[in-house]
Order: C-alpha cells, then sequence, then structure tokens
C-alpha cells in the first residue's frame, strides 16, 4: 500500500488479461475510518485478499465507492463488503448498466451482437468462452446505495462523467480526482458501443474531457498506470487523439460498406486476442457513431460508408 499524499492511499492488484494491474484507492474518512474507491476483480477467497490490507490501516473500511461496472472496478464490491461489512455506493446509471450487464447476462444475444457487427465466427466463439471466465471473477453488489451527480461522499464531490462507461463517477475534492478510467496517464480510456450503451459514447467522452479542463484539477488518480499531473492537458491529449482517430476512421472507409469489425481491423492492426479485438470493434463502432452524427459517415445495409 502506498501513500499518494495525506489521506489518499493505493492498493494494486494484479489483472488476468490486456492491462495487467488495477489500481483501488483509500481515502481517510472524517470518523478517522476509510472511504475505499474500487474493488478489482472478485477471487474465490476474499479474506486472504482483504484481510492484509485491512490491516494496514488504523481505521476500518467504512464504505466502498464503485466508480463503474467493468469487471477490474466492480468485480470486488461483493467480497470487500462481506469481509468489511461496509455499504457500497455505486452511480445510479452505472448501478442499472452493472444489472443489465452482469445480472441479466444473455450470452446468446451478445454473440449476435457481435456477429451483427461483422465479427467472424470463430472471433465470436473465443469471444464467447473468454466472457463465460470473466463473469465468475464479477461479483458485483446487488442493492448498493445509489448515488448522483452532485452528491457529497465525506466531503468528496461526485461528478458523473460518462464516454468510458456510460454511467463513470468520480469523486472531486480541493483540485484531487479519484478518477476510475475517465482519464489515464499512459493509455487512453478505452471507448465503444456495447449491448443497451448509449448510442453515442464518443460525444459523451468529448463532453467529459470539456468538463475535466474545467474542474481545475491538480492531479487525477486514476485506475491504472501512474498519476496524470495535468489532468486538463491530458484531456486536450485525449481529445486530439480522437479527433486523429476518426479522421484514420474515415479514411479506412469508401463505397463499399464495411463493418466495425473490419474498420478495427484497419485501425487496430490484425494481431489481437479476442478480448482486445471485441475491445477494437466496439471501439471503431463508436468512432462510427460519432462520425454519422458528424455527417461524415452514412449508415447503409450491410455497415457503414463515407458520406
Ligand atoms: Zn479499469
Amino acid at each position: 500500500m502506498l501513500e499518494i499524499e495525506k489521506g489518499v492511499r493505493r492498493v494494486t492488484f494484479p489483472l488476468p488479461f490486456g492491462i495487467d494491474h488495477v489500481h483501488c484507492y483509500l481515502l481517510r474518512a472524517s470518523d478517522g475510518g476509510w472511504t475505499l474507491v474500487d474493488t478489482g476483480l472478485g477471487t474465490r477467497d476474499p479474506e486472504a485478499r482483504w484481510r492484509p490490507v485491512l490491516d494496514e490501516l488504523d481505521g476500518p473500511i467504512e464504505r466502498i465507492v464503485v466508480t463503474h461496472m467493468h469487471p477490474d472496478h466492480v468485480g470486488g464490491a461483493a467480497d470487500v463488503s462481506a469481509v468489511t461489512g461496509a455499504a457500497v455506493l455505486q452511480g445510479r446509471a452505472d448501478y442499472a448498466q452493472c444489472v443489465g450487464a452482469w445480472g441479466r447476462r444473455d450470452p446468446e444475444r451478445w454473440n449476435a451482437y457481435w456477429r451483427g457487427n461483422g465479427m467472424p465466427e470463430s472471433s465470436v466463439e473465443s469471444l464467447s468462452e473468454e466472457s463465460a471466465r470473466l463473469v465468475a471473477a464479477v461479483h458485483w453488489f446487488e442493492g448498493p446505495e445509489l448515488l448522483e451527480a452532485g452528491d457529497d461522499v465525506d466531503g468528496w464531490h461526485v461528478e458523473l462523467l460518462p464516454g468510458h462507461a456510460d454511467g463513470h463517477i468520480v469523486l472531486v475534492r480541493d483540485g484531487v480526482m479519484i478518477a476510475g478510467d475517465v482519464i489515464l496517464g499512459r493509455i487512453t480510456p478505452t471507448i465503444g458501443v456495447y449491448p443497451n450503451s448509449r448510442p453515442d459514447p464518443l460525444g459523451d467522452y468529448f463532453e467529459t474531457l470539456t468538463r475535466i479542463e474545467g474542474l481545475g484539477l491538480r492531479v487525477a488518480y486514476a485506475g491504472h498506470h501512474e498519476p496524470v499531473l495535468d489532468p486538463a492537458g491530458r484531456a486536450r491529449e485525449i481529445r486530439a487523439h480522437h479527433v486523429e482517430r476518426l479522421r484514420r476512421t474515415v479514411d479506412a472507409l469508401d463505397d463499399e460498406p464495411a463493418t466495425p469489425y473490419a474498420v478495427s481491423l484497419d485501425l487496430f492492426g490484425t494481431e489481437l486476442t479476442p478480448t482486445l479485438r471485441r475491445f477494437a470493434t466496439a471501439e471503431a463502432l463508436a468512432h462510427l457513431e460519432r462520425l454519422v452524427r458528424e455527417g461524415r459517415v452514412a449508415r447503409v445495409d450491410g455497415g457503414f460508408v463515407k458520406a
């Protein structure tokens, strides 16, 4: 456990896929205990994972805040709650997404979605197997206290910043953001269109980046990699990255309809694991949907064409 600034500690767990680690944060609470933000993946032995963390703290974990419903953030929520008895707090919109994704999981519909976006059958099958393995590690918490934008959690202000996830929340206080994956240092947060998700997540994310620039932040402590020391500057970099990727997406199209999967091969190359291909396909679709709204791309039978 690392004290990254007074009253903010960071604990890091390994991840078995994609990014190899995730950070959770502990915030000193006003009554001497701690607020935990994000929970890593669920494990078979929650006691073994969390007891050493609790032993290092000088007070109890009193509440658990989940920034968003992705497996590496919500996955351990029920585990830590069981070990500590702490209440779980989650954004209202995010919790609805969480129930849709993990509580009413529908593998057939999920597979049909990727097939419909051009993914070949062999990839759909390996993806389906990977998803089944992943779902076993998502111990989301049923019936959390629901948070709204503008709420206060022990002196921290709740902001709703959609894009990476539709209902992504962050905590902000005195120029410090506990950011989840809203902004990251070394990589850009994935932005994708999924079944049940908002129709234009990249449009949402552009608004989120503008909001981040306006929050007067000194630092953002993110779910992965090192702290972001100039969040406003990083927000501008990430915007420029997506503007460039929108341009490349238009370039990948002509008058023959192309599927999001085919566009993802152009944008991200052909050598990706099934899970990374899923991110790539969802991300290509997010760029195509934004471009449709900008009038630069048209949706036709069988895919997308240059407008
Ligand atoms: Zn993450």
